[in-house]
Parts: structure tokens; C-alpha cells; sequence
């Protein structure tokens, strides 16, 4: 086993460079305001880079913007160890979500300079660009470009509101580099994130240990049924396509509670989240009704159950409320595990810090979890208050911070430093 180290990360310095790269976008509330490709973003890019420069590291950036901020290491032919995450930020988004990952990653980066340490296999700290997907309405690009899953020409040919696309956005701010946005020989990748959740503050658990992303089933829905009057159609008459919905929706949500609906650890999800109603008037029956359908779970046998039983039981549903039910799934992902000898080392590190844990799967996206279709990858959480994210009140501890970048320190060094 690779031996861990006993050096420690500076937290007043971590918290402090939190502090101030929140500063650029803040907003009156307290959150943070740093959209993607913005001139917020590039004033945060550029002062991300000053301090990368200043402790000796080579920053580049590929054709999709994504920061890679480099530090050699003794062996110069093993691929780099890459960890990080995102600097941008929902346009009402908190301090934490994303930067965490980068500044941490700066920690450790300007703790290995402070000790001159230098380690086997080359250190890379990675900004990813847009996880949000707040401005473009795709999430994760960057390193969804960077895996191979989504296609660049695509992906730069999305629009904004304003119709500026994510190729003129990133030309803009000057961060198109002309490296390629491809997977180059990488050994793994770490990513630390805030939870975004309530179950490691519920439990006073100071780390998760991260073991995979769940898998998700998403579907779009339309009830046709038929509009009427509202004052002289009766019962027997009526073919309401919100009802339907309604009761459909009910389905939803029982499917999901099917996996318990008890403890904030049951594992199922399942969720409508998007409404049309036609026509829309107070006084007419609705005769359709479009909506979508999120179902995720960490056991891929139970999506794949909920693929098989919900369809036929919401045309039942339909069927009996005199309505037509078109459902047409539109995303499905596996379960994600992560690599089981990354997430050992969290674990080690874990357990040689004396933290207490427990072990978990993501239940949103992250950069990490596109990176982990092709490289080792794995993830540790840090608890966040009232499991509050995507929001301006966004708030962890100090210690907290401290605690996941000791983690991610001894991660990173051990996985560098193993004998391959
Ligand atoms: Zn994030």
C-alpha cells in the first residue's frame, strides 16, 4: 500500500482564497453571480491562472476552455493525476459549489511548493468549463467534450438567450485554447464537492466517501384527452388530460417512495418538474398536457424495473381516465461506479485522518462523473448547511473545507506516488 503523507494543508489560506474568489460575481446576498463564458468568468479564470503561475505551475487551456494547470512531476513520462472541478456558478448560485474543488486543489498544489515536494507522477488541477449548464442549457460540456461523450462542433454551435454561442462566447473572453478538448493519458482524477444534499450534516459525518453517480431515467410525457366546458361537461362526460396527469404524477411519486420514504438515505428519486397545460383557461377542461419525468435510483436493476412496470401502469392510468398517454423516453444513464482503488484511497486517507464518513453515491451530476467513463476516477463530499446548494445562502464550515482538502491532499500524493 503507498504510504500517506503527514503533511497538512494551510485552512486559513484555503478559507481565505475562497473568500476572495467569491468576491468576483458577488451578489448582494451573499452568493455568487460567475456565469459561464461571461466577463465574471473570465476575471475569475484569470486570477485562478495568477495564482497557479505564482506557484510555478504551466497553465493551458484546450479548444473548450477547460483550464489544465500543470506541475511536473520526478518521472515525467507517467501521465499526469488530475483533480478539480468547476469555477462557474448558477446566476444565483453560493460560494462553495464547484470552487471548492479548484481552490482546494490550489491548496494542495501551493502545500506541495511550501514543502518542495515533489512527486512521482505529474499533478494536474483542472477547471472544467460550464457544469452548470445555466446559460446554454447543456451541463457539464467541458468535460463532457473533453470524455468524448458529447461532440465539440455541437456543443460550441449552442445558444444563450441572446442567441451568442458557446464558440463566440469562449473566443470573447480569450480562453479558446488550440489544444484539442480530448482525452490525453491521464492516471486518474479526484474531485472534492460539496454534498449538495442533507445527509452528512443529518448524520454529523464530516466526509463522503464517494463510490458512484446513480442511474437516471428521464422521459417526456403528453396526456391528450379533450377540452370541454368546465360548467356543463359532467363526469361521465369529462376526458381531462390534467387529472390524468395529476394521478400519473401521483405514480411518480410512489414509484419513488416504493425504495422508502423514511430515512433521508432511501435511495429512490422521482420527479415532475415541468408542467404545459393546454389550453391554459380557468374555464375550460384541459385536453393536453405535456410533462416531464426524472426517475433516478443508484441500482441500475431498479431503472431498469422502472422501465419495464411504469409505462404500462401510467396508459392504465390514461386508459382509465379516458385519455391517451404518448411517453417517450428521452435520457437514460447507467449507474456510475467509481474506481474502486481511487475511492480506496479516500478511504485510507479517510481513515489515517480519523474523520468520520460514510460512504455514498452522488445524487447529482459532476464533471467527475464523465471523467470516470474513461479514467479511474473518484469523489469526496464535504457536508453543506441544510444541504443547500444552487442557492445564495450556500454555506459550509471552515474546518469542513479544511477537512476535504486534507482528504484530497492525501489522495492525490499517494495515487502519484504509487509504484506502478
Ligand atoms: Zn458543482
Amino acid at each position: 500500500m503507498p504510504s500517506l503523507t503527514n503533511q497538512r494543508i494551510n485552512g486559513a489560506r484555503l478559507w481565505d482564497t475562497l473568500m476572495e474568489i467569491a468576491q468576483i460575481g458577488a451578489t448582494p446576498k451573499g452568493g455568487v453571480k460567475r456565469i459561464t463564458l461571461t466577463e465574471t468568468d473570465r476575471r475569475g479564470r484569470e486570477t485562478f491562472q495568477t495564482w497557479c503561475e505564482a506557484v510555478g505551475l504551466a497553465v493551458r487551456y484546450d479548444s473548450m476552455g477547460n483550464m489544465f494547470a500543470r506541475r511536473e512531476g520526478r518521472d515525467t513520462s507517467r501521465p499526469p493525476v488530475l483533480f478539480g472541478s468547476h469555477l462557474d456558478s448558477q446566476p444565483t448560485g453560493g460560494k462553495f459549489d464547484g470552487a471548492l474543488g479548484v481552490i482546494a486543489g490550489l491548496e494542495v498544489m501551493r502545500t506541495l511548493h511550501d514543502l518542495d515536494i515533489v512527486t512521482e507522477a505529474p499533478l494536474e488541477l483542472v477547471n472544467w468549463t460550464d457544469e452548470e449548464g445555466t446559460r446554454f442549457g447543456r451541463a457539464m460540456m467541458g468535460s463532457g467534450v473533453w470524455a468524448g461523450l458529447l461532440k465539440e462542433a455541437d456543443i460550441k454551435a449552442l445558444k444563450d438567450e441572446d442567441g451568442v454561442t458557446v464558440g463566440e462566447a469562449l473566443a470573447a473572453i480569450g480562453f479558446e485554447g488550440s489544444v484539442p478538448a480530448a482525452p490525453f493519458a491521464a492516471d486518474a482524477l479526484f474531485e472534492l464537492h460539496i454534498e449538495q444534499g442533507p445527509i452528512l450534516e443529518a448524520e454529523e459525518k464530516k466526509i463522503g466517501i464517494v463510490t458512484g453517480a446513480q442511474a437516471q431515467i428521464w422521459y417526456e410525457a403528453k396526456v391528450t384527452g379533450q377540452d370541454s366546458h368546465a360548467g356543463t361537461t359532467p363526469p361521465v362526460a369529462r376526458r381531462d388530460a390534467l387529472l390524468t396527469a395529476a394521478r400519473i404524477i401521483e405514480l411518480v411519486d410512489a414509484t419513488m417512495r416504493e425504495q422508502g420514504s423514511t430515512s433521508i438515505a432511501d435511495p429512490g428519486r422521482g420527479t415532475v418538474g415541468r408542467l404545459y397545460v393546454l389550453p391554459n383557461s380557468p374555464n375550460v377542461i384541459p385536453g393536453e398536457v405535456r410533462f416531464t419525468v426524472d426517475f433516478r435510483n443508484p441500482s441500475d436493476e431498479r431503472i431498469a424495473e422502472i422501465a419495464a412496470t411504469f409505462p404500462g401502469k401510467a396508459e392504465a392510468i390514461a386508459a382509465a381516465n379516458g385519455c391517451e398517454l404518448i411517453l417517450k423516453p428521452v435520457f437514460r444513464v447507467p449507474a456510475q461506479p467509481f474506481d474502486a482503488d481511487c475511492v480506496g484511497l479516500v478511504r485510507q486517507a479517510v481513515e489515517k485522518l480519523g474523520f468520520s464518513s460514510r460512504e455514498m453515491v452522488s445524487g447529482a451530476g459532476h464533471d467527475a462523473v464523465h471523467t470516470a467513463t474513461i479514467i479511474p476516477t473518484a469523489m469526496i463530499f464535504t457536508p453543506c448547511k441544510d444541504g443547500l446548494s444552487h442557492n445564495e445562502e450556500e454555506s459550509i464550515l471552515p474546518e469542513e473545507a479544511e477537512a476535504g482538502t486534507q482528504v484530497l491532499f492525501e489522495a492525490i500524493v499517494a495515487r502519484a506516488n504509487r509504484q506502478i
